[in-house]
C-alpha cells in the first residue's frame, strides 16, 4: 500500500490499479475446473447463480425444502453488494448502513436465530443541510412529531398521509408519482419533500417522478419502525450465511463465472461455468435481469415483445464511497449513527448524483459493531452517482477525481468531528466502476432496477421454463431486506416448479 503525499501525507490511500478494471476484464476472468471441486455431482436439481443475498436466500430455502443446490459465484467472495474488505488493519462495510426491521424476521425464518438477534437499531439519525437541521429515530411517532412541532403540518394532514401510505397496494395499478403524493398532502412544501424524500433517494436513487407505490412501500418499511444494522459487520453475517448453507447441503463454490444458461425448446437443461457443463431444470440467476437475459441466456431465446420490454427497463443510480480508517487507539465523539448531510439549497434528485458532490451521508462505525475487535472506529461517506460521469473519465482523471472526493469529504467530516483528520490513518474511494467489477452488476447499480423491472424478472420463468430471477429489481425487492425476501419467494415458486416437474 503506498502513500499519496501529494494531498494527506499522513494517511495512507490505495495504490492506483495498474491497469483499468472493468466489466469486460472481468469477465475474462474465467476460473479454473479446481475452482469447481466442490461440486459434487453433475446434476442439480437447482443452480443458483450469485450470491448476493437474493441468491444466497434462495439456495438456502432450497436446499432446506430437499432439493440438490448448486450455488457458483463469480467473486473469490460470498455476498455480492453485501460486501466488506480488509485494509490496512481496518473493515470496511460497503453497503451495511441500514435496513427496516423486517430483515430481523427474514434472517430468523429462512436463516437462524442467532444472526436475527444481531439486528439493533441505530440510535440516532441526523439531516444537517440549510432548510433544516435535526435528529431523528427514524420512527412514525418520531416522524410525526417532527412534521408537526417543527415543520408545523397539522396533524391530522401528517395522519392522512400516513394512512394513505399505508392502503397503497402494489396490485392497485396506480400511476401517480411521489411528486404528486407530496403535492397533495403538503403542497410546495419542499423542506418537508427533503425530509420525506431525501434518504430514500441516498437509499435507493429514487426520484419524486417515480410511481408513488414504490415509495410508499419503501417508506412504510424503512421510516415507520427506524433504521437497523447488523452487529458483527458484514463479514460476520456472511460468514455465517456460508456455514449455514453447507450445513443444508448447499454445495458453494466461488471463482465460478457461469458463461452460459443452457435452454433447448424454452427449457432450461444446464449452465456452463468455468468451461465446465452441468444439467439442471432450474436455474435461479441472482445476476442482474440485463445480463441474465442478454449475456447469460441470450436475446434470441425471448419473445420479441419481452426482449423490447427489456430493453425500456432503466437501471438504478450508482454510487461513490469514501471509505476512512481512525488510527487504533484514537475515539472519537458520538455524533450519530446515520448522518444525512448537504449543502445544496433544497432536495435535488439531480444534485444528489452530480460528480460535483454537495450532499454526503455518514455511516459512523462505532466499536459496539464489530466488539470483538477492541474499540475501533471507520467512517463511511455515500454519494449517489452516474455510472458514465465515473467510466467516461481517463485513468488519470479518474485517479484525480477519486483523491478530490477524498479531500473533498474529510474537509466536511471536520465540521461535524474538528480535528478528525489527524485521526484518519487509511482513506480510500469507491466509484461505479469499482461497484461493477467487482460485482458485474449492470452500470454499477446499486438498487438494481427501476419499477418496470420487477415484470421482467417475474414473468422470465413464463418465457424459458425452469429459468428464474432473484436479486434487486423494482425498487421494492431491493436492498438487504428486499432481495432476500425475494429470494425467499423465488424459490418458493421454483420448488413449486420442482415438484411439478417430477
Ligand atoms: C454502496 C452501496 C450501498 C448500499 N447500502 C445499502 C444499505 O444501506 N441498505 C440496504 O438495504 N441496501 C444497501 N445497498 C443495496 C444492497 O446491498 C443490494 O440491494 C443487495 O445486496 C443486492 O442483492 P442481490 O441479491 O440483488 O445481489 P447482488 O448483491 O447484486 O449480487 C449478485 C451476485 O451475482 C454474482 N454474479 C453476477 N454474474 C455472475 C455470473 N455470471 N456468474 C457467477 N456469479 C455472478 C455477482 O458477483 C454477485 O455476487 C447498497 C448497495 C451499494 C452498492
Amino acid at each position: 500500500m503506498s502513500e499519496d503525499k501529494e494531498n494527506s501525507p499522513s494517511i495512507r490511500r490505495a495504490r492506483p490499479h495498474k491497469f483499468r478494471r472493468d466489466r469486460a476484464h472481468r469477465e475474462t476472468k474465467v476460473g479454473r475446473e479446481t475452482h469447481l471441486k466442490n461440486a459434487t455431482k453433475d446434476h442439480y436439481d437447482v443452480i443458483v447463480i450469485g450470491s448476493g443475498l437474493g441468491g444466497m436466500t434462495s439456495a438456502n430455502c432450497m436446499a432446506r425444502q430437499g432439493h440438490s443446490v448448486l450455488l457458483l459465484e463469480q467473486h473469490y467472495i460470498l455476498g455480492g453488494l453485501a460486501q466488506y474488505f480488509k485494509r490496512a488493519g481496518h473493515i470496511f462495510d460497503i453497503s451495511l448502513h441500514g435496513f427496516p426491521i423486517g430483515m430481523k424476521k427474514t434472517l430468523r425464518k429462512y436463516w437462524s436465530k442467532e444472526l436475527a438477534d444481531n439486528i439493533h437499531q441505530v440510535k440516532s439519525v441526523r439531516f444537517d443541510n440549510p432548510q433544516f437541521t435535526i435528529d431523528t429515530t427514524f420512527t412514525r411517532e418520531d416522524f410525526t412529531r417532527i412534521l408537526v412541532e417543527e415543520f408545523k403540518i397539522e396533524r391530522e394532514q401528517v395522519i392522512a398521509f400516513y394512512d394513505h401510505l399505508a392502503k397503497m397496494n402494489y396490485y392497485d395499478q396506480d400511476n401517480s408519482t411521489t411528486r404528486e403524493l407530496f403535492q397533495k398532502y403538503f403542497p410546495d412544501r419542499t423542506d418537508v419533500w427533503r425530509l420525506l424524500m431525501e434518504p430514500i433517494t441516498y437509499a435507493n436513487g429514487s426520484t419524486l417522478d417515480e410511481p408513488a407505490i414504490s415509495y410508499g412501500i419503501v417508506f412504510s418499511n424503512f421510516m415507520s419502525k427506524g433504521v437497523y444494522i447488523y452487529h458483527g459487520g458484514t463479514d460476520d453475517m456472511i460468514d455465517k450465511m456460508e456455514v449455514i448453507m453447507k450445513e443444508n447441503g448447499v454445495d458453494i463454490c466461488t471463482s465460478a463465472l457461469v458463461q452460459k444458461i443452457n435452454t433447448e425448446n424454452g427449457k432450461v437443461t444446464g449452465i456452463t461455468v468455468n468451461g465446465k457443463t452441468f444439467s439442471t431444470n432450474c436455474v435461479i440467476s441472482n445476476a442482474g435481469i440485463h445480463p441474465t437475459i442478454n449475456r447469460l441466456v441470450g436475446r434470441e431465446n425471448f419473445k420479441p415483445e419481452f426482449v423490447q420490454q427489456l430493453d425500456d427497463v432503466k437501471v438504478n443510480t450508482s454510487s461513490t464511497q469514501v471509505y476512512l480508517g481512525i488510527r487504533k487507539g484514537e475515539d472519537i465523539p458520538f455524533f450519530g449513527d446515520l448522518v444525512f448531510t448537504s449543502t445544496h439549497p433544497e432536495y435535488d434528485a439531480d444534485a444528489l448524483v452530480d460528480m460535483e458532490i454537495t450532499s454526503r451521508t455518514f455511516s459512523v462505525y462505532y466499536p459496539e459493531i464489530r466488539p470483538d475487535r477492541d474499540n475501533r472506529y471507520t467512517i463511511v461517506a455515500s454519494m449517489n452517482a452516474r455510472f458514465d460521469d465515473w467510466n467516461n473519465l481517463s485513468d488519470e482523471e479518474y485517479q484525480v477525481a477519486k483523491n478530490k472526493m477524498i479531500d473533498d469529504t474529510i474537509k466536511i467530516l471536520e465540521k461535524y468531528v474538528p480535528g478528525i483528520r489527524e485521526k484518519i490513518d487509511y482513506a480510500e474511494a469507491g466509484t461505479p466502476r469499482t461497484v461493477e467489477y467487482y460485482t458485474l452488476s449492470e452500470m454499477g447499480t446499486s438498487f438494481g432496477t427501476k419499477f418496470e423491472g420487477l415484470e421482467i424478472s417475474s414473468q422470465m420463468p413464463k418465457e424459458i421454463s425452469g429459468l428464474y430471477h432473484a436479486g434487486s429489481v423494482g425498487i421494492i425487492m431491493s436492498g438487504w431486506l428486499g432481495a432476500a425476501n425475494y429470494g425467499v419467494i423465488v424459490s418458493n415458486q421454483a420448488d413449486k416448479f420442482l415438484h411439478n416437474i417430477n
